[in-house]
């Protein structure tokens, strides 16, 4: 049985003050983190203050994207091995909207996911297709050529410890949620993809999640396929009610 993830994806939301009512909501619920993962990726900014105040809970802290390189001149970026100093636990890579507004590529995503497995963070590995290639119906090569170049190199133990995330691009955002259906059938060739590239035994324990438009109302149907092991999840991670809600459903999941 893979472990269920409830990540939450902040983007460029929430003041300090909000991140630390945020925070302050919802790290006594308490839950057995051994059944289900929680995690709340928020703006770099902020990430110190949240793991400190996360420090005696079950939810740990992740960036939403970093730097490959461990230090130097690159003006206002963040790296892996200073995340890790702060007491991040996780971080984004090649989310669709770093690949879009910010240049990312598979190059710099392979790039990002070794630093990743160097600095004990575990990655969230972002792939999906947009409308038109879903359309065409190149959705399963447009993601198993994302995961091969992003995974390029890596062992297999590496891959297990990051967690990959099928976020179809017209579906962040805009309400439309895959169907559990689709998202499952495209997480099913992404395992098959690793099984590929790795082994079966890989592809098995490696966790897939499914991110757009998940919410409280949608995510007991996700989870309930096979190949769907959590969710990354945008709007509805930040309110403490919804953010709950959906971490609760991690631990029916597991049980
Ligand atoms: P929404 O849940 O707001 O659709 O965002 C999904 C997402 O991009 C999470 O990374």
């Amino acid at each position: 049985m893979r472990k269920p993830m409830i990540a939450g994806n902040w983007k460029m939301y929430k003041t300090a003050a909000e991140a630390a009512d945020f925070m302050e909501a919802v790290k006594n619920k308490t839950f057995d983190p051994d059944k289900v993962e929680a995690v709340v990726c928020a703006p770099a900014l902020y990430l110190a203050q949240l793991v400190e105040s996360a420090k005696d809970s079950s939810i740990q802290i992740g960036a939403q994207t970093m730097h490959s390189e461990t230090e130097g001149a690159f003006t206002g970026e963040v790296s892996p091995v200073q995340l890790n100093s702060v007491g991040v636990t996780h971080v984004i890579i090649g989310h669709s909207e770093r690949r879009q507004y910010f240049a990312e590529t598979d190059q710099t995503v392979n790039a990002k996911m070794h630093a990743a497995a160097n600095n004990d963070l575990r990655a969230i590995l972002c792939v999906g297709e947009s409308l038109e290639q879903r359309e065409s119906g190149s959705t399963g090569d447009v993601v198993s050529a994302q995961i091969e170049a992003a995974l390029e190199g890596l062992s297999a133990d590496e891959v297990v410890n990051a967690v990959i995330a099928y976020e179809p691009i017209w579906a962040i955002g805009t309400g439309k949620t895959a169907t559990s259906q689709d998202a499952n059938e495209v997480c099913g060739v992404i395992r098959e993809k690793v099984a590929n590239l790795y082994n079966a035994e890989t592809a098995q324990a490696t966790r897939i999640l499914y991110g757009g438009s998940v919410k409280p109302a949608n995510i007991g149907e996700l989870l309930a396929t096979e190949h769907i092991d959590g969710a990354l999840v945008g709007g509805a991670s930040l309110e403490t009610d919804s953010f709950n809600q959906l971490v609760e459903a991690g631990l029916n999941a597991a049980n």
